[in-house]
């Protein structure tokens, strides 16, 4: 491109601006996480998108839903349509595959994306997503939010950012993901309902997921980090997003769960 549109963000490097428009990114789920990445990409300059996201806009949706407008609820658009039209405000030029529908549905379209981000609910759609990126060499970007009433404490906001890289620790490698949480998860499948969301902590953890993702591609912190794995914890109720504690405790820079046969599937795709 050859205006000035990314001159303020050119310490990222002379090459950051290739980099960006060349990467192709996943976004599984279009909601209130997904919808400020997609947003932010495309401000960034990424111009290659595939959008996973099953859901109608609804008018619970509206508190957060970047790009989201009333009319949509009335007319139930689909939220990877949203989407769609917030990057293409800014990149009008961009390639967008749109999947309304389940990702597991079109596991082979993840296979040429050089990023995933998820924003999925549960333990379980998480992992699954840990698993296809593994089989298929791509590095994962997961962010989640909660918000759970304990006693008479009030509420507690917590959150999470974790990037993993093919053959560096996974999800269940920095005790994030558990047999037993997913075994807990399993038994009271159904009754979990709707979870409590907000903007802003959604906001907070997509931006910091962002960040992440340009680092990865362009280096330009220059600082990689030893463990190749990130994992910050959010404390909504304070602000503070920091290392989650759990990291102290890793064992390996490699992952345990993942073995040679379960990765490379892309090695073997023609370059
Ligand atoms: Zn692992």
């Amino acid at each position: 491109m050859s205006s000035d549109r990314f001159s303020r963000q050119s310490f990222l490097g002379s090459r950051a601006e290739e980099a960006l428009a060349a990467a192709k990114v996943a976004i599984v789920g279009l909601g209130g996480g997904g919808s400020h990445v997609a947003q932010q990409l495309a401000h960034l300059g990424f111009r290659h998108f595939k959008l996973f996201d099953g859901d109608l806009i609804e008018d619970s949706n509206l508190n957060r839903l970047v790009g989201g407008t009333e009319l949509d609820v009335t007319m139930a658009t689909p939220k990877v349509i949203i989407a769609e039209r917030v990057i293409r405000s800014v990149a009008p030029t961009a390639y967008v595959e749109r999947y309304q529908a389940r990702w597991q549905d079109h596991p082979e379209a993840l296979r040429s994306c050089d990023l995933i981000f998820g924003n999925v609910d549960g333990y379980r759609q998480r992992w699954e997503l840990q698993v296809c990126s593994r089989r298929y060499c791509i590095p994962y970007v997961d962010i989640g939010l909660d918000v759970a009433e304990v006693g008479d404490e009030g509420p507690k906001m917590r959150g999470q950012v974790i990037l993993t890289v093919p053959g560096g620790p996974c999800m269940k490698c920095v005790d994030f993901i558990t047999d037993e949480n997913l075994d807990e998860e399993g038994a009271r499948y159904g009754d979990a309902g709707p979870r409590p969301q907000v903007v802003w902590a959604n906001g907070v953890l997509a931006s910091t997921a962002v960040g992440l993702a340009v680092d990865l591609l362009t280096g330009w912190t220059r600082s990689v980090p030893s463990e190749r794995v990130v994992y910050l914890s959010y404390d909504g109720n304070t602000g503070v997003l920091a290392p989650d504690k759990r990291l102290r405790y890793l064992k390996s820079s490699s992952c345990r769960h993942f073995t040679a046969e379960d990765v490379g599937d892309r090695a073997l795709r023609p370059a």
